[in-house]
């Protein structure tokens, strides 16, 4: 506890501006309050919304900011009134809190919790904004116990970071929102870390086939390792890729997944599914363009909807995931392909560009 009550300074990489390289930085964190803890940050991943944050969100009210929402930690201290942690538990902070206390966490159709985080980031006395809920390029944080989850004291840091963002998203997607059911048929549009978590839900649903649809061919071999047992490059072929998997199933899948952050794709994810049940998820992220589709899409009998954070009720969820990942239910060690430290976080930036994704260790 040598360190409650009092304002810590810490390296942290911040993003200064859109598209900049961020910048390794001093800053403040302010002390925990009421029902805050401070957390030190073992690991973090490199999520796609991070770079759609710094490259595509042209948000420039969200800067400067400290990015990085998929991390895990040890609890250092306790504010007062913390009752669910002490110092030394391994946690996963939220992007998405659960307050269980506002009418979104009472209410068993969502999980849009409608608390947030207080800005405790400061920089030459200005404020930082975080990312999401958290923020997770930096050595020490602070956060309000409603959007931590408390984990295993066993659990690997360096992988179960992966479950605060992409690897739940995507799982949650496929098992809770589209509901994937035994025997059915199912298209993954996009094989990120998130697209490829919902081929492991789909099967672990069990789907009979698994369409896995990405312009990288390079993401195939991944894919067939949680469980897609086709593949499909749409560059590849000279119609549209809802036409080729329709001939594919007798006329469309049964549950299609977006997982790339397009519009178009969006909109072939839709068309991909057959007519009178078929369900399609839209996974990937953007707030600044439109989607369209034709009435008729939805006029057969086809659903179209939305998941955040996989649909999962995220401080209830998060503990559970990772002991499905403890008890070797669900995979998380085949995501990882690079490892880095925090100074390497622009080489980890420019490699999330062309599709691969770095764990970095931030403090041992
Ligand atoms: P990623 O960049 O690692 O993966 C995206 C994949 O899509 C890549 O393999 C790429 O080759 C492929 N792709 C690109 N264009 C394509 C096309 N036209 N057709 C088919 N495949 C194409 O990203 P990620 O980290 O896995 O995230 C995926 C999306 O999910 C992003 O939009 C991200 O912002 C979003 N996301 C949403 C939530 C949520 O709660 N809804 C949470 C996390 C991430
Ligand atoms: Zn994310
Ligand atoms: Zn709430």
């Amino acid at each position: 506890m040598a360190t409650a009550g009092k304002v810590i300074k810490c390296r942290a990489a911040v993003a200064w501006e859109p598209t900049a390289p961020l910048m390794m930085e001093e800053i403040e964190v302010a002390p925990s309050q009421e029902g805050e803890i401070q957390i030190k940050v073992v690991a973090t991943g490199v999520c796609h919304t991070d770079l759609y944050h710094l490259f595509e969100g042209k948000d420039k009210c969200g800067f400067p900011s400290v990015l990085g929402h998929e991390g895990a930690g040890v609890v250092e201290s306790v504010g007062p009134g913390v009752t669910d942690f002490k110092p030394g538990d391994k946690a996963i902070p939220l992007f998405l809190s659960q307050c269980g206390e506002c009418k979104f966490c009472k209410c068993p159709k969502t999980n849009l919790c409608d608390r947030n985080n207080r800005t405790i980031f400061h920089i030459i006395f200005h404020p930082l904004a975080f990312f999401g809920n958290v923020s997770f390029s930096l050595w020490q944080t602070v956060i309000n116990q409603i959007a931590v989850a408390k984990i295993d004291d066993d659990a690997p840091l360096d992988r179960v970071c992966l479950l605060g963002c992409s690897i739940s998203t995507g799982y949650g997607a496929a098992v809770n929102t589209a509901g994937v059911i035994p025997g059915s048929v199912c298209a993954m549009f996009g094989l990120g870390a998130v697209g490829l978590a919902a081929v492991m839900g789909c099967k672990n649903a069990g789907a009979s086939h698994i369409f896995a649809v990405d312009i990288n061919e390079q993401k195939f071999e991944k894919a067939k390792i949680f469980g897609a047992t086709d593949f499909l490059n749409p560059k590849a072929y000279n119609k549209p890729i809802s036409e080729v998997l329709s001939e594919m199933t007798s006329g469309g899948v049964d549950f299609s997944l977006e997982c790339v952050g397009n519009t178009e794709v969006m909109r072939t994810a839709l068309e991909s599914c057959v007519k009178g049940w078929g369900v399609c998820v839209l996974v990937g992220w953007t707030d600044v363009k439109d989607i369209s589709a034709r009435p008729i899409q939805l006029i057969s009998g086809k659903t179209w909807k939305r998941s955040l954070f996989g649909g999962f009720k995220s401080k209830d969820s998060l503990p559970k995931l990772v002991d499905d990942y403890m008890t070797s239910k669900i995979k998380l060690d085949e995501f990882i392909t690079h490892k880095m430290s925090l100074e390497q976080v622009n080489n980890a930036v420019n490699l999330m560009k062309t599709g691969i994704r770095c764990i970095l260790n931030i403090s041992k």
